[in-house]
């Protein structure tokens, strides 16, 4: 046995009804089926205008009643032919003349009770149903209509199913040769007899009656929308089919909002463990909406999104959870409906944001164990739910990226911070979720593959596993975890030397460990070969200039042919902080300045590398390897702006020496700044045919004029030009410097993976 229901717009016109012929005489071709019907479309609406109307002595009834039985007369005149047409008008005016007689006792009484207003809805289904009946029958199917009158018996407005059970049970068995048993919705008979009706919507309900006291085998609700949607698609034009819920789930989205279903249908489905398919009369193939028992899983824990006036939550069924919230009238609440998989307070808040985001305020949100609601003022209703149904249900599923993070020092202290605060809003921007797996200082590691939350590291991580002898990354090799990436942090180029290791073991690396980098050209190129190898990617933005987009226009004008003649870069923070410093007038004496920038972590920890160029010469190897020119060490001249006797010293002569030195470099600048000059210290490989690789390489203080772009940085800015064979130089000039960018720098780096 199958139940099939078909609603109001359904059985509205002549051709609507043929289709419905087809979809029920094909399910009865394989089993018995009872077919459930509405009143046509507007029907019961117009029904309850001719009681209030009949008992306001309003005769405009009688032209209602008319053009209902016009309606009807049409759709039977278009659908049957001959005999079964005329007899099918009589039975349909057999029962518009009681209508009518019903409507006039109410005018002729001046009142109409609210037993008569119940009882005038009824009609609909019983006219609808007959119709629908007699074209089967015409059509040679072996038909029987019921009344649901005599079989669905209700008490105080409940079924009485211990009544009506039995009897439909009873009726169905007496006739063992109908293959289709017609009943109309909606309607049913108190214990008095009296007529009733199930409530508005009610026939979802009635049909969900017929299948339990039945034992169907399914309920087949059709309707004119293609199942239950993730949102009311008319306030919503990207609301989707939602393919499995739950009798739960079905009976919260109904209860809390969604028209496509009654919400009391749900009950005898589920006593009886009947499943309920809600299907689209218009797209019979459609899947539709299938509820069930044990719905499949699916990757959200969030269903859907309905809402409802603030005061009807107080009339929500009483065996349905929800929340204590007020609303005020006017109020609307949405709600979220979901399987219980998700962390509400967690749904709240990103419901909250959401909201936020479209420039409303929710004014008050609360969670039950599946369902997530909020109160928005009614005029923001719409917004409120584009902006609730966009989050959750139109953004692609999130992707979760594990990140091994090896360093514990400002940089990487930053990146936790980041991801602590901006985690969930960058998941939502990105559709990428950044895990943190494992964080390793230079003494202790942490690992936990379910991740470890960000806001935790710093207290958990002292007491972590020793990380010394490389146990941070022997214990990484052990695991196999799919989207991992290990951020270098560090300053160590013994952990570059295990890049290769990595890739191997399918893990992709994000550094800003600039001496991983600044190895011998056959070590850079055999990394960089591994990582392409194994489809993994090996990205180090952040070694030269940070955040700046340095690397990635120097390899996309490689990479585009556009030929690269030149790049010169002022990329050393330490010395362009102090050297811009003595632009115009300085009063700070060098050796102070070195030390203010040392203190704020600026300089390498002898600042004399930043002096000597060696960093600078590590960002030079990696900006012209950028570029394709292999370069070595041994390929750049350096020319550090102090002497050798600055170098070969200890730390406390180096200092005195610079104070020695101080008056002459001043007069120098002084010099400079009446030429309108400046120096800077400048890395750049240049195009020159004589030199080994077809570029000569420097690092040297240069003299720059107003028309330099380098004459004009200060602080730690950082800049480069790379000049090329057919374009304009490019410029790129910005911050260069600073935990805070370079954590960005990386963080952008992973989310490019
Ligand atoms: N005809 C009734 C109504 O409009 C019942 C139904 O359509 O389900 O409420
Ligand atoms: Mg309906």
């Amino acid at each position: 046995m199958k139940v099939l229901k078909f609603g109001g717009t359904s059985v509205a016109s002549a051709p609507i009804i043929r289709k419905v012929e087809k979809i029920v005489t094909s399910a009865a071709r394989q089993e018995k089926v009872i077919l459930v019907t509405s009143a046509i479309s507007k029907c019961t609406d117009t029904l309850i205008k001719i009681g209030t109307e009949a008992g306001e002595g309003n005769s405009s009834y009688k032209a209602q009643v008319y053009s209902l039985r016009c309606i009807h007369h049409r759709i039977i005149e278009e659908l049957l032919e001959g005999s079964a047409c005329t007899e099918a008008i009589k039975e349909c005016d057999a029962t518009f003349d009681e209508l009518e007689r019903f409507a006039d006792g109410i005018c002729a009484a001046g009142a109409i009770t609210p037993g008569e207003a119940d009882a005038i809805q009824t009609f609909g289904e019983l006219f609808s149903t007959r119709i629908i009946a007699r074209k089967l029958a015409a059509d040679g199917y072996r038909v029987l209509w019921i009344d649901s009158r005599e079989l669905i018996r209700t008490e105080d407005g409940k079924v009485r199913f211990d009544l009506t059970d039995p009897a439909i049970r009873s009726t169905l068995e007496a006739h063992p040769d109908v293959d289709i048993f017609v009943a109309p919705g909606f309607i049913a008979s108190d214990l008095q007899g009296r007529r009733v009706h199930l409530g508005r919507g009610g026939s979802d309900y009635s049909a969900a009656i017929y299948a339990a006291a039945s034992r169907a085998r399914i309920v087949e609700i059709w309707t004119d929308v293609p199942g239950i949607m993730t949102s009311d698609p008319k306030v919503i034009p990207a609301a989707t089919t939602i393919p499995y819920l739950s009798y739960r789930a079905a009976r919260d989205m109904a209860e809390f909002g969604a028209k496509v279903l009654y919400p009391p249908t749900v009950i005898p489905a589920q006593r009886a463990g009947i499943p309920i398919c809600i299907l689209n009369t218009y797209d019979p193939e459609a899947q539709g909406s299938f509820i069930l028992d044990n719905p499949p899983h699916r990757a959200s824990g969030l269903l859907g999104l309905t809402a409802l006036k603030g005061e009807a939550l107080a009339n929500v069924a009483p065996d349905v959870e929800k929340p204590a919230l007020k609303a005020a009238e006017g109020d609307v609440v949405l709600v979220l409906v979901g399987t219980g998989e998700e962390d509400g307070a967690e749904v709240e808040a990103r419901m909250v944001r959401a909201l936020a985001r479209a420039g409303i305020k929710a004014k008050g949100t609360a969670s039950t164990g599946y369902n997530v609601f909020a109160v928005v003022s009614a005029e923001d209703k719409r917004d409120a739910m584009l902006a609730i149904h966009r989050r959750f249900f139109e953004s692609k599923p999130i992707r979760t990226i594990n990140c091994f993070l090896a360093g514990y020092g400002a940089v990487a202290q930053a990146f936790i911070e980041m991801i602590a605060t901006s985690g969930d809003t960058i998941a939502e921007r990105t559709g990428k979720r950044i895990r943190i797996v494992g964080v390793s200082s230079s003494r202790k590691y942490i690992l936990n593959t379910d991740g470890i939350r960000p806001e935790d590291i710093a207290t958990v991580l002292p007491y972590g596993h020793p990380a010394e002898g490389g146990a941070f990354f022997d214990a990484i090799g052990t695991l196999s975890l799919k989207d991992a990436v290990l951020l270098d942090c560090t300053n160590s180029e013994s952990i570059g030397a295990r890049y290769e290791e990595f890739f191997r073991r399918g893990l992709n690396v994000v550094s800003c460990n600039r001496r991983a980098f600044a190895v011998p050209y056959a070590r850079y190129a055999a990394m960089k070969s591994t990582a392409h190898d194994y489809g993994l990617a090996l990205k180090y933005d952040t070694t030269v200039g940070t955040a700046l987009p340095i690397l990635e226009s120097i390899s996309g004008s490689a990479y585009s042919g556009d030929e690269i003649t030149a790049i010169e870069a002022v990329v050393s923070c330490t010395l362009n902080n102090i050297i811009t410093s003595y632009d115009g007038a300085n009063t700070e004496p060098l050796g102070t300045l070195l030390k203010q920038a040392q203190d704020i972590g600026l300089t390498e920890k002898d600042p004399r590398a930043d002096l000597g160029g060696r960093d600078a010469l590590r960002k030079l190897l990696i900006l012209a390897r950028e570029a394709g020119v292999p370069l070595e060490e041994s390929d750049v001249e350096i020319t550090p702006m102090l002497g050798p006797e600055f170098f070969d010293c200890p730390i406390e002569e180096f200092y005195r020496l610079l104070a020695e030195y101080e008056p002459k470099f001043i007069a120098r600048e002084a010099e400079l700044d009446d030429l309108g000059m400046r120096q800077r210290f400048v890395a750049s490989i240049q195009k020159d045919p004589s030199a080994r690789l077809g570029y000569k390489a420097e690092i040297k203080m240069q003299l720059v004029g107003m028309d330099s772009p380098f004459f004009w940085i200060s602080g730690t800015e950082n800049i480069v030009i790379i000049r090329s064979a057919f374009s304009a130089p490019l410029v790129i000039r910005g911050a260069g410097e600073g935990a805070r960018m370079a954590a960005s720098g990386v963080l952008n780096n992973i989310l490019s993976l």
